[in-house]
């Protein structure tokens, strides 16, 4: 488990060893033990797969591309989890994201375990039928271990439904009569994929922050009023006023995050700066979200990138660095692009009172302590980023039932899922001095212990 991750399990568990209510049955050097196992077991995957995919290149050259399948916890359901396709994939990363994989499906009781895979390449540089080998052979060298009820891949960044729709096909193909619609998720509707897939985690990334400063605060007033938790005086500060946000990565979550933002009728929203790979567009009176989610659709999916551009979408906006959006005076920002987007060296400079996670781990734990400390709210990736997982889940469900839920059903039950997440962990986090993410951390290793010491596991 990388660093970050691996510290605040540990930081959860020794809380827990010195709560005497939790789990009471195990006492003095019994209970030592159990939650020496526990570090072990949380802090390592249970199993490590490696190949190297054998495909022969259209311009006749044969290569091997390293490819992971890492499975972290199943205690909980199947292990469950996208494959990233990108050139640098490595194998501490895939185990990270399989055991985030874990926390994410245990916070939010969704009924899998944490994997991940991973393929080392870049799928820019390879044609539509050497991809479609790469991912029938993905599917042929991890076969024993894939399935529906043992292991469900899903999309990640560099795959998509047209990569899922090959492996699942694959994965029947050479797996006659088994069940198959529940082994991939992700799909094409058309090929059993659950409608709303596709915006979920960007509907819920914006819904944990709607929830949290609108919702939860009419709910909980005196909570909140009375608490003398500096990151309630921070949510405090929110209420019945006009917010700016700035979202940083315009691809499938943050497109959808930021649309959610601009659509909001319940706040009074202004989305006032989004960036992708190439460029920061800011306009302090608001952006035409609808006008630049249309032009991305045309145009590769990337933002304007000059005035004649911005012409051609009659949006009215400033060009600026892509790094500049990190730094502006905002409400929110949401991080919705790569991992590590803020740390030591830029921390200083963040003026954003709130942050929403889209993306994993974009806040590095350094970063994270210190913007924590100021009272800054940190809404992590395992609470925020999980309306993927949890739409997976349900599309897993529809496969299993072949019984198919319109879209507002879907939306109906992501809503109510983190909803109910939210209301289980903010009463909490706002009474407590721990930030969200080791609130969050710290039910998802309760709920993690406790299956495992039911299961016999910590002996
Ligand atoms: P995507 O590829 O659709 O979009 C990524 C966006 O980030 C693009 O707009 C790209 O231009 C931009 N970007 C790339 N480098 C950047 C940089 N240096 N600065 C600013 N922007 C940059 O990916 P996505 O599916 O939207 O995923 C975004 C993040 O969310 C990833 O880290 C992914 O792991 C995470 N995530 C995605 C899902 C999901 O369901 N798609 C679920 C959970 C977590």
């Amino acid at each position: 488990m990388e660093n970050q991750t691996s510290s605040i399990v540990q930081r959860s568990l020794d809380a827990l060893l010195e709560d005497d209510t939790f789990l009471p049955d195990l006492k003095g050097k019994t209970r030592e033990q159990a939650f020496t196992s526990l570090g072990a077991i949380l802090s390592t995957p249970n199993h490590v797969h490696k190949s190297f995919l054998r495909i022969p290149l259209e311009d006749g050259q044969v290569v091997r591309i390293p490819a992971f399948r890492v499975q972290h916890i199943n205690a909980l359901g199947p292990y469950k989890g996208g494959i990233r396709f990108h050139e640098s994939v490595n194998e501490d990363e895939v185990i990270n994201l399989a055991s985030l994989m874990t926390l994410k499906n245990a916070l939010h009781d969704v009924p899998f375990g944490g994997g991940k895979g991973g393929v080392v390449l870049n799928p820019r540089t390879h044609t539509i039928k050497e991809l479609n080998l790469i991912c029938k052979k993905y599917v042929r060298y991890f076969n024993d271990i894939l399935g529906p009820d043992k292991d469900i891949p899903a999309p990640d960044v560099g795959s998509s439904d047209r990569e899922m729709d090959w492996m699942m096909s694959e994965y029947k193909s050479i797996n006659p009569g088994l069940p198959y619609r529940g082994s991939f998720t992700g799909k094409s509707v058309v090929n059993g994929g659950s409608l709303g897939r596709g915006a979920a985690t960007g509907k819920g990334v914006y819904f944990t922050f709607r929830y949290m400063i609108d919702d939860f605060m009419k709910k909980h007033t005196n909570l909140l009023s009375n608490s003398d938790n500096i990151f309630a005086r921070t949510v405090l500060d929110y209420k019945s006023r006009p917010l700016t946000i700035a979202v940083q990565g315009f691809g499938n979550v943050g497109s959808v995050a930021a649309l959610e933002a601009f659509n909001c009728s319940q706040l009074q929203n202004k989305v006032i700066a989004v960036s992708d790979r190439n460029v920061t567009l800011y306009n302090a009176k608001g952006l035409d979200i609808p006008a630049l989610v249309k032009f991305t659709l045309d145009n590769n999916g990337d933002l304007p990138t000059t005035n004649e551009q911005l012409a051609q979408t009659g949006v009215n906006a400033e060009l600026h660095d892509r790094e500049e959006i990190l730094f502006l005076d905002v409400d929110c920002i949401i991080l919705a692009a790569l991992a590590d987007q803020i740390h030591k060296g830029n921390m200083d400079k963040i003026k954003a009172r709130i942050i929403v996670e889209g993306a994993n781990a974009p806040v590095t734990s350094e970063a994270d302590n210190f913007l924590s400390e100021k009272g800054i709210i940190i809404v992590p990736d395992i609470l925020a980023n999980a309306g993927g997982v949890i739409v997976s889940y349900y599309e897993w469900l529809q496969g299993r039932e072949t019984q198919f839920y319109s879209e507002e059903e879907v939306f109906k039950l992501l809503y109510n899922k983190m909803q109910s997440t939210m209301d289980t962990i903010l009463p909490k986090f706002f009474s407590d001095p721990f930030p969200l993410r080791q609130n969050c951390y710290i039910h998802s290793v309760m709920k993690l212990s406790t299956v495992l010491y039911r299961q016999g596991k910590l002996y």
